[in-house]
């Protein structure tokens, strides 16, 4: 018994490695037919093709096995043929670690963002006057730090609300960007301001509503300034990188990517902040990540825990608004921090930078 038992076992062993060759044969076969089909530009999933194939197999199959069976197990070694014609991004993303394994480092006015280093990015919410972005401006300044952000163009729930300056307000932030010496960081919404944009604007913000705008996306991965693209109000982290590849494959690779909250069923904060999306992010790309704790608190007693959160989880750099008078800000009144709540926001922010080392 022992010694049949053997034997078939050893007849297993040599059908194993028989399919293992024929399985790799078929696999040398399948590569040809992918270099053809890339010279002819042909797609490479043919489903008519596949159904021909599985039709001649199962008419030829007499058992003991299903047909359904049969199916199921051809249908996975095409799948491992196709893949194995794929071209290498779809393999690996342009933006994964996979493809670069070392952290992208964007270079703005003299900072390096993604180098270790926290930088983070303080302005309104939009941008209102001259004299209202001047004082956060010189707040900013006061604290050594470069990055100031302001919307020129709002993307407002109502359309009765303020909808922001337009150029007139890209034309205030560099004004003001230039009286101080800092790097601007403002929202773009359609892809015929971006030509305009780049005068006026060191950063461009896609937002979390234009995060899938693909139009939006392609135009920005077209033009030479780095891009601080938001998380969508209902994103995956795979729809969220989906969506720097986009830029990344017309050629832009420098992308900032910024955790803003996402949507659920919790009413207890604006929205809820994703913070495990930090090192997740991390991992599977080598961009830069910021966290908006603005946005995905909408609480300005929760703006310092949120931001100290995501430093100590390994953030690049926060993104909070600050008002000279918050209270009569023509958006997010609720959870712009005033100037004196950004010193102390900042003091404790930075001492806590130093602690973590
Ligand atoms: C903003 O940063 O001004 C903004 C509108 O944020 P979000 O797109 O994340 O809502
Ligand atoms: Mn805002």
């Amino acid at each position: 018994m022992g010694s049949s038992l053997d034997t078939l076992r050893k007849q297993l062993d040599e059908v194993n490695l028989e399919i293992l060759e024929l399985i790799n044969r078929r696999a040398e076969i399948v590569q040809q037919i992918g270099q053809i089909k890339s010279k002819q530009s042909m797609k490479k999933f043919d489903p008519v093709r596949e159904r021909e194939m599985l039709d001649l197999i199962t008419s030829h199959n007499t058992g003991p096995f299903e047909n359904s069976t049969i199916e199921h197990i051809f249908k996975e070694i095409f799948k491992a043929g196709l893949e194995l014609q794929e071209d290498d991004h779809r393999k690996a993303l342009l933006v994964s670690r996979k493809k670069q394994p070392e952290n992208t480092v964007i270079r703005i006015k003299g900072i390096e963002i993604g180098n270790g280093k926290k930088h983070h990015v303080f302005g309104p919410c939009a941008v209102e006057s001259y004299e209202q972005t001047a004082q956060v401006a010189k707040s900013v300044k006061e604290k050594g730090l470069k990055l100031l952000r302001g919307g020129a163009f709002k993307p407002r729930t109502s359309p009765y609300d303020f909808q922001g300056l337009g150029v007139e307000g890209l034309e205030i932030l560099k004004r003001v960007a230039d009286e101080y010496d800092l790097a601007v960081v403002s929202e773009i919404v359609t892809p015929k301001d971006l030509e305009i944009a780049v005068d006026y604007v060191d950063v461009i913000q896609i937002g979390a509503r234009n995060m899938q705008n693909f139009e939006l996306l392609k135009a920005a991965g077209q033009i030479d300034k780095p891009i601080l693209l938001k998380r969508g109000l209902s994103a995956t982290i795979s729809e969220f990188i989906n969506a720097a590849e986009y830029i990344i494959s017309r050629g832009n690779g420098n992308i900032i990517l910024c955790e803003r909250g996402i949507r659920t069923y919790e009413t207890a904060t604006r929205n809820t902040l994703d913070i495990s999306a930090v090192p997740v992010l991390k991992k599977e790309t080598h961009l830069p990540i910021m966290v908006d704790v603005t946005h995905s608190t909408g609480r300005r007693d929760l703006l310092l825990p949120a931001a100290k959160a995501a430093l100590a989880i390994g953030a690049d750099g926060i993104m909070a608004e600050v008002h000279p008078d918050p209270a009569v800000a023509l958006s997010d009144s609720a959870q712009q921090m005033d100037i004196p709540t950004f010193d102390k926001f900042y003091e404790e922010l930075t001492d806590l930078e130093r602690r973590l080392g």
